[in-house]
């Protein structure tokens, strides 16, 4: 399985503009391109009382878009990634090379989100573990963003994430018929267990990031 439910992209042409610094304008735009998931984890932004909130990182450190002679600029959108902060702080503090065009370097670096390349060095076990299929993948997994040190929560936000989404395609299939008939009372059913389930996790999720 894909490590993120859906494979992220990133628009042509994003709304704001690529000029400037504050690259927190394209927030907007890096949610929706990004489902509203961590790129690199996976994980959920709906909580909004939990300690995890969500950044935008800069796939090729902000360190050396500093540099002058960078051809890169702080706003540039195909270097965005909606990301968590677990993610953002680990990373950043891994880059494997002096230079902002090597990503990756005897199996250590980097692969963008975006890029369907990421999902052949990771993958999702059944259970919403993040696994490696390559040295790479287990860099970036171990190394860099420690995935296996969150393991717990990783899976419990796998989980929720699920959970939700099922949620959502039984609403969105409800809306084709008319309420009462036996056609909507029968798929109206199937919400009840997934409610539940959702009710537990979120339970769960909160114990788990309140102590
Ligand atoms: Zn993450």
């Amino acid at each position: 399985m894909s490590v993120r439910e859906i494979v992220p992209f990133r628009r042509e042409t994003p709304s704001k503009s690529e000029k400037g610094n504050d690259y927190g304008k394209h927030k907007p735009d890096l949610e929706e391109d990004f489902n509203y998931c961590c790129g690199y984890c996976g994980a959920f932004d709906g909580f909004g009382y939990t300690k995890t909130y969500f950044e935008i990182d800069h796939f090729v450190p902000k360190d050396f878009l500093i540099k002058s002679n960078s051809s890169i600029g702080f706003c540039k959108y195909s270097n965005l990634v909606y990301s968590c902060r677990f993610c953002n702080n680990n990373k950043n503090k891994h880059w494997p090379s002096e230079s902002e065009d090597f990503f990756i370097l005897d199996d250590k670096g980097y692969i963008d989100p975006c890029d369907p390349e990421y999902d052949n060095n990771l993958y999702r076990t059944e259970d919403g573990a993040i696994m490696w299929n390559t040295e790479l993948g287990k860099w970036m997994a171990t190394t860099a963003f420690k995935f296996d040190q969150r393991l717990e929560e990783i899976k419990l936000l796998w989980k929720y994430n699920k959970t939700r989404i099922n949620i959502e395609k039984i609403i969105d299939e409800l809306n084709d018929y008319l309420e009462g008939t036996d056609e909507y009372e029968e798929i109206k059913k199937e919400l009840t267990p997934l409610f539940e389930k959702h009710y537990f996790l979120q339970r769960e999720l909160a114990t788990f990031y309140n102590g």
